[in-house]
């Protein structure tokens, strides 16, 4: 080892540093060339160690492997990129008017002439002079009444060479994201000094995963994607590091699942009896196959020692709430409390209701637990989840907060999962001695491999397909000025007895944008126009978030009951709503909205045996957002919702709203790495199976995770 090689590398006082070989945790500031100045620049771009520059990945490369001669040089090739490599043979300059100028350089290598022009840069006069021997890598065409001289029409970036020295090897460079004060020369001499030096870099995955999955050696990999030798070697690079990142999620989250369910006792329910068997005898319709077989994968999880950790996925309207049923039925009948969590109040109360009625036969007592509740009601409520009197308690996510005690707590269902957190569900695991059971139901399409990330930790069971009988919903795309015959269909509809949703995006007029040219007329508005105007006979309701909680409530009834046939809404009736007899809803300015969203928006209607219609009203003309709004139109799959989603918005904005805390994916493409993930997968639970492996990369993962899975610190 060069100790001598890489302490002059290294400067500054902390002896540490300079004693040492770099590492990954070494900060940048011991790197040549970076002041305090610099450092706070790299900081901005989140580099502050030797491990962020090393993954500070190429956003792209230029390919300077090969050399083009001048005289070889074919103009107006689309897909050509060259690097060039000539001496400057002549400088003019341009100047229009105060601002404008142009830098014309012709540069020749022996074989021909180039001419090379920079806009508005002066200050490079001075470094631009004749007889500098210069690197151009950009596309060529002919020059603009140049008489057949060839020109760079598109300069990527080009870079003055030492002159007299022989031609550096080129290769293939990184091209990184830049900041204000560091140029991508900057981050290039970094990271090729980096390594020049002496650094050394510790495998994080166990040595026989790695060759059964024939990954290249860490530290190559890391070296290859910022300096590949070729084409080849940095695919192979890629998939190492993408291999790498995705096999640490899901070894954490493996593991979270692993310390939730071992250590502390679950609760062992008994087969099913007859108290669960008259719930199946009693539903108005027979389980569909997919929900048979959720049910039996729940049964059986729930029928163990280990803590059941499921997750329940299936699109809006595919019948999951039944499920839930039957599974805390299943505990109660085994002598404990269940607890069905969903994230709003209108649909606590409507679960609520709907369970009292399904189990009025049975001496099952059912409490609500929401927020509203009179300060007294409230704490009678806690008082009977206490003593046991209260059998299944249906409510928001309240039900997991502290002052909430069950006497025996045997089943956790949470609705929606989307809306609850990773630490929310491990806020549920540490409520008793024993860890209950736990389901976690999804209507968030996601694409089917990404479960995988975000929900790692669970089992999962699926509903792929609807229950029979459902007419599919068909969806519109229709720009407003055709709001009066939208209209008008809706009228026809509420006159052969069904009921329709309006939703729209603003709840009141003022809640446009200030200074926004564009009006968007909110929900209070449409309910005013349509209830003056076209269905001037016709009971319509208004609902949203400001309104006072009965008032809310009691709307929600009224459309219930038929007593409204049409409701003006926002997205409070988003999630869970259940009106069989809705069959049509109109979407105003729709492209206000995401596309799943949308999707469970939907959701609501389609519910009963009409044909449904739902129609996106767009206020904007632009193709982009017609085009979003026709993936709707075009399928009624949640899943393919959600790979459009997915492609439209990038990957950061989609799982940002997922919380799913698992770290960001730095290399990792969600929409083409799927090989990858699955693989990851497998060799994350070949880890689980290896004592020894798992011994190896355990540190690493706590490390890693110690904030987001405290649960597993805790172990
Ligand atoms: P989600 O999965 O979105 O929660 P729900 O559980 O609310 O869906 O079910 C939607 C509707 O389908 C409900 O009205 C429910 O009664 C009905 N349903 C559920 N399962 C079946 C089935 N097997 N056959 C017919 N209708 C069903
Ligand atoms: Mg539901």
């Amino acid at each position: 080892m060069h100790i001598s090689a890489a302490a002059s590398f290294l400067y500054g006082s902390d002896m540490m540093a300079k004693a040492n070989i770099l590492n990954l945790r070494t900060d940048v500031k011991y790197l040549n060339g970076v002041g305090p100045k610099r450092a706070a620049s790299l900081q901005k771009l989140g580099i502050s160690t030797i491990e962020d520059l090393v993954t500070y990945y190429p956003r792209a490369y230029e390919d300077r492997s090969s050399i083009t001669a001048i005289g070889e040089l074919f103009p107006d090739r689309e897909d050509c990129i060259y690097t060039v490599i000539g001496i400057i043979v002549n400088i003019r300059e341009k100047i229009y008017g105060r601002y404008r100028s142009i830098l014309m350089a012709t540069i020749s290598d022996g074989t021909g002439y180039l001419q090379v022009n920079w806009f508005n840069q002066r200050f490079l006069k001075k470094s631009l002079t004749v007889g500098k021997r210069i690197l151009v890598y950009g596309k060529v065409g002919l020059a603009y009444g140049g008489r057949g001289m060839l020109a760079v029409t598109r300069l990527i970036s080009f870079e003055l060479l030492e002159s007299g020295a022989a031609i550096q090897k080129q290769g293939i460079l990184p091209v990184y994201q830049l900041a204000e004060s560091i140029s991508q020369k900057y981050i290039r001499r970094l990271t090729e000094n980096l390594w020049a030096s002496d650094i050394r870099i510790d495998e994080i995955i166990p040595q026989p995963i790695r060759s059964r999955y024939k990954l290249m050696p860490r530290q190559r990999a890391l070296q290859s994607i910022h300096y590949p030798g070729n084409n080849e070697e940095l695919t192979k690079a890629r998939e190492t590091l993408a291999f790498e990142e995705l096999y640490v999620i899901q070894c954490g989250l493996l593991l979270l699942k692993r310390d939730s369910q071992q250590g502390i006792d679950g609760v062992r329910h008994l087969m099913s009896g007859s108290l669960v068997n008259s719930i199946f005898d009693a539903l108005p319709y027979s389980l569909t196959e997919d929900q048979l077989k959720a049910w039996k994968d729940i049964e059986k999880d729930m029928e163990q020692q280990i803590p059941m950790r499921r997750l329940l996925e299936g699109d809006v309207g595919s019948g999951k709430t039944v499920i839930a049923l039957m599974a805390l039925v299943k505990t109660v009948e085994n002598g404990y409390q269940g607890a069905f969590m969903v994230p709003t109040e209108i649909l606590a109360r409507q679960h609520y209701e709907k369970f009292t009625e399904l189990l009025k036969e049975t001496a099952i007592k059912v409490g609500l637990l929401v927020g509203s509740l009179s300060v007294k009601k409230h704490r009678d409520t806690l008082g009977k989840i206490a003593n046991h009197e209260l059998d299944i308690v249906i409510g928001t996510h309240a039900i997991i907060q502290e002052t909430v005690k069950f006497a025996a707590l045997g089943l956790a269902v949470t609705d929606e999962q989307h809306r609850f957190g990773i630490s929310q569900r491990a806020a549920l695991d540490k409520k008793g001695e024993y860890a209950p059971d736990v389901l976690v139901m999804t209507a968030t399409p996601i694409p089917r491999t990404m479960t995988l990330t975000v929900y790692g930790d669970l089992d999962v069971s699926r509903i792929e397909r609807l229950p029979p009988g459902r007419k599919p919903i068909r969806t519109f795309v229709r720009e407003s000025d055709r709001r009066q015959l939208i209209y008008e269909f809706v009228k026809k509809e509420i006159v052969a007895g069904r009921q329709a949703y309006v939703v729209c995006p603003l709840i009141e007029e003022s809640d446009n944008p200030d200074g926004s040219s564009h009006h968007v007329p909110s929900a209070e508005e449409i309910y005013n126009e349509l209830s003056q105007g076209i269905f001037k006979n016709i009971p319509i309701g208004l609902i949203h978030g400001r309104l006072k909680k009965d008032k809310k409530q009691q709307t929600m009834a009224d459309f219930y009951e038929n007593k409204l046939s049409l409701l003006v809404a926002t997205t409070v009736i988003e999630v869970g709503v259940d009106v069989p007899n809705a069959s049509i809803m109109v979407i105003e300015n729709a492209e206000r909205f995401g596309l799943a969203q949308l999707h469970q928006l939907r959701g609501r209607i389609g519910r009963g045996q009409y044909s449904s219609y739902c129609i996106l009203v767009s206020g904007s003309k632009s193709a982009v957002s017609r085009e979003r709004l026709e993936v709707l139109r075009d399928t009624t799959s949640g899943f393919e919702v959600a790979e459009a989603d997915l492609r439209l918005r990038g990957a950061g904005q989609f799982f940002g709203s997922m919380q799913h805390g698992t770290g960001d994916l730095k290399i990792v493409n969600v929409m083409k790495d799927t090989d990858i993930l699955l693989r990851a997968r497998q060799a994350a639970l070949e880890t689980m199976a290896d004592a020894e492996a798992l011994e190896s990369i355990r540190p690493y993962l706590m490390l890693k995770y110690k904030d987001k899975f405290s649960h597993i610190n805790d172990a």
